[in-house]
């Protein structure tokens, strides 16, 4: 078999497109919710600029990359045929050493966790901000950890009020709010209640930090009935991912 044409292509995203955006309408109106109020990150993650291009055509504004160096490479050649501004979303760990270069192009970054990789964007955010490389401040959200396992990533409960002071009192970040993904065998209902929760209480220190990304392309239901703002869709959207 020859290897889908673009046109082929566009088809299949646009049907998985379709069906992922239906939903999301039908678990927001579910919920009680306006649709309008959740977005869709699509993450490109794994998946060719070409892909991206495609879905920048079919409506996609905002792609979710984990890996820097993937993200800087497929950018560029993304801008070579868009010029549209889009958002990218840093959605993966962070190493300090890569702080400086992820703010060179996130709009978003969704999983600081720490305080000294707060110091790391802070640094990467004011540099980019001197070079003209970004023109706003890093909008930044807290991943947090759900079964306190800090190995896995992600803040404990107990360190996040600090960690959200630390990214509130600086000029060139911004506090956008929390992430979180169920921990390995957790029922999402389970994890995504606790989410909420930590959510609301950052809410009332933090009352701009409105923004909750969590749901993924199996739970993205179970995230909208607890508050989420943003899911971040890949395999529903572009398919399964090569493995690594
Ligand atoms: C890859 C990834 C996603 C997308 O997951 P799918 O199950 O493919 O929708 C969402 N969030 C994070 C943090 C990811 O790394």
């Amino acid at each position: 078999m020859s290897p889908p044409t673009s046109e082929e292509r566009r088809d299949v995203l646009a049907g998985r497109l379709a069906a992922v955006r239906e939903r999301l309408d039908a678990a927001a109106r579910a919920a009680g919710r306006d649709p309008s109020d959740v977005a869709l990150l699509t993450v490109t993650k794994f998946f060719p600029a070409s892909d991206a291009v495609l879905l920048h055509e079919l409506g996609c504004e905002r792609f979710g990359e984990s890996r820097e160096q993937e993200a800087s490479a497929k950018i560029a050649v993304f801008r070579e045929s868009v010029d549209a501004p889009v958002e990218w979303h840093m959605i993966g760990r962070v190493q300090r050493n890569k702080a400086r270069a992820v703010a060179r192009w996130a709009h978003t970054v969704h999983s600081v966790d720490s305080l000294r990789l707060v110091q790391a964007f802070e640094k990467g955010a004011r540099a980019a901000l001197d070079t003209g490389e970004r023109t706003g401040p890093l909008r930044a959200l807290l991943q947090v950890s759900l079964d306190g396992d800090r190995e896995r990533g992600g803040v404990v409960a107990e360190d996040l009020p600090a960690l959200a002071e630390a990214v509130a009192a600086s000029e060139v970040l911004e506090l956008g709010g929390l992430m979180g993904v169920p921990p390995l065998g957790w029922e999402p209902e389970r994890a995504f209640e606790q989410l909420h929760a930590m959510h609301a209480r950052l809410l009332q220190d933090h009352p701009a930090a409105v923004e909750l990304s969590a749901g993924m392309s199996g739970d993205l239901e179970h995230a909208v009935r607890w508050g989420s703002t943003c899911v971040r869709v890949g395999t529903a959207v572009l398919g399964y991912r090569p493995l690594a």
